[in-house]
């Protein structure tokens, strides 16, 4: 179990700590009051934690001046500095001590603060980040401060290098470049990225050579997101990262809102039609078969009028669950309204998808919807259809018509389209 270790000497500081993480990130704790115990929590470790962040007090009654700092630090956990002292002189030799950020205990904002680092550290060890730098200096340097907020890391000491390891590793999010480098500087390098990445998926940061401001306009032009004049703090580079990074993970969880569902968290009709299309046109191209499936809840009009609407939401979720754990990631299910969803499954044609979405039908069946203390049973009738017909309309329109025979000759069965 990951856990964030606490380390502060004042019970009521640690309190309202402990209470913020564990109530808005849902973290588990591990409080030590003074350096002795944060040693035995760290090297006894009696429960078998890892910690995956430490937030440190740094002045403690057992250690002065910082040593807890080091002490944790050279532990291999990343750490993150609080104290109500925050002089430029502090300030300079907290952040010699490689931490992740340091957080004033003064201002009630700044435990808000200290909560999105938490976070941060937590997503950063799945997020690659490329240094593209000639220097091997500054690429060291680059490296350090990256890994000491947990960023998986890769280099490269020329703009073509770069670009070989963007194609090997297309996980990477950040790409951090300098200007001078042999054969392609920085701005080219980030023109020919923009080729195969947009702005959106992949943020490019572009370093200046010192003393020419010029440059950073001439990396935004080119599609770099942001750029760091040289020389920059610590800090700086820290918050650039950053907020190019949530600027990202903005986008991409409002274009993952615009195509879900958000009762049942499947894809919407729209995104439905738009993955349909693409899949269909493999289809056609005989890439690959699929069947599209379309599938109705039984009477649930009767679920509602007995029990409620809330509860006829909790079976919708409950047979969406019941859809998304039987079909893979490049399968497409969707809602496309009211208790109506639509499975497009790749691979899948003929007796082989008829017995898949038997056993889809028998699970539901089989499965009961919890919904505060009532256990609520329904089923499904589908209408299947594996032809390459001329559109997406006309598969759903086939499927639809099946369907319709299912429900007329029975309901809870699957049928073939004609
Ligand atoms: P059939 O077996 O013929 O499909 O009968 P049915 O009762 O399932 O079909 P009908 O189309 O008559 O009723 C569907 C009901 O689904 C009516 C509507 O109020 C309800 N419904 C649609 N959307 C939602 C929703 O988001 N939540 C809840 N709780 N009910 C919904
Ligand atoms: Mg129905
Ligand atoms: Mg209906």
């Amino acid at each position: 179990m990951e856990k964030v270790l606490i380390v502060e000497d004042s019970k009521v500081f640690a309190r309202i700590l402990i209470r913020k993480i564990e109530d808005e990130l849902f973290f588990d704790t591990c409080w030590a009051s003074n350096f002795e115990e944060a040693r035995y929590l760290i090297e006894e470790n009696p429960d078998n934690h890892n910690y995956f962040v430490a937030l440190l007090d740094l002045h403690l009654p057992d250690a002065a001046d910082g040593r807890i700092v080091d002490y944790v630090i050279d532990r291999g956990i990343p750490s993150i500095v609080f104290t109500g002292d925050v002089q430029s002189e502090v300030r300079d030799r907290i952040w010699s001590k490689k931490v992740v950020d340091y957080v004033s205990k003064e201002s009630p904002d700044s435990l808000d603060y200290l909560c999105s680092l938490v976070r941060r550290i937590s997503l950063n060890k799945f997020i690659h980040v490329l240094v593209v730098d000639d220097s091997s200096t500054v690429r060291r340097h680059l490296m350090r401060l990256l890994e000491a907020h947990e960023f998986i890391v890769h280099e490269a000491d020329t703009g073509d290098r770069a670009i070989d390891v963007l194609t090997r590793h297309p996980e990477i999010r950040v790409v951090i470049t300098d200007y001078f480098m042999p054969g392609m500087d920085g701005v080219e390098l980030t023109r020919r990225i923009r080729r195969g990445h947009r702005k959106d998926e992949l943020a490019v940061i572009g370093i200046s050579a010192y003393g020419n401001t010029i440059l950073s306009a001439r990396f935004i032009k080119n599609g770099a997101n942001d750029f760091l004049n040289k020389p920059f703090s610590s800090e700086e580079f820290y918050c650039r990262v950053t907020q190019n990074l949530e600027m990202l993970e903005y986008i991409q969880k409002l274009r993952e809102t615009s195509i879900r569902d958000p009762l049942t968290g499947l894809y919407n009709r729209r995104h439905f039609f738009d993955a349909a299309k693409i899949l269909h046109g493999q289809l056609c191209r005989g890439e690959t078969p699929m069947t599209l499936a379309m599938i109705d809840i039984d009477h649930f009009k009767k679920v509602n009028d007995t029990y409620g609407h809330g509860v006829g939401d909790e079976v919708l979720k409950h047979v969406a669950q019941g859809l998304s754990n039987r079909f893979r990631g490049h399968d497409v299910v969707a809602r496309l309204g009211g208790e109506e969803f639509c499975v497009l499954a790749r691979g899948l044609a003929g007796e082989q998808a008829m017995d898949v979405f038997n056993d889809l039908r028998n699970s539901i069946e089989r499965s009961k919807a919890k919904a505060g203390k009532a256990l609520v049973g329904v089923t499904i009738s589908l209408g299947i259809c594996d032809k390459p017909h001329a559109s997406v309309d006309a598969m759903l329109a086939a499927a639809d018509a099946a369907l319709y025979k299912a429900k007329r000759t029975g309901r809870n069965r699957v049928l073939w389209a004609e």
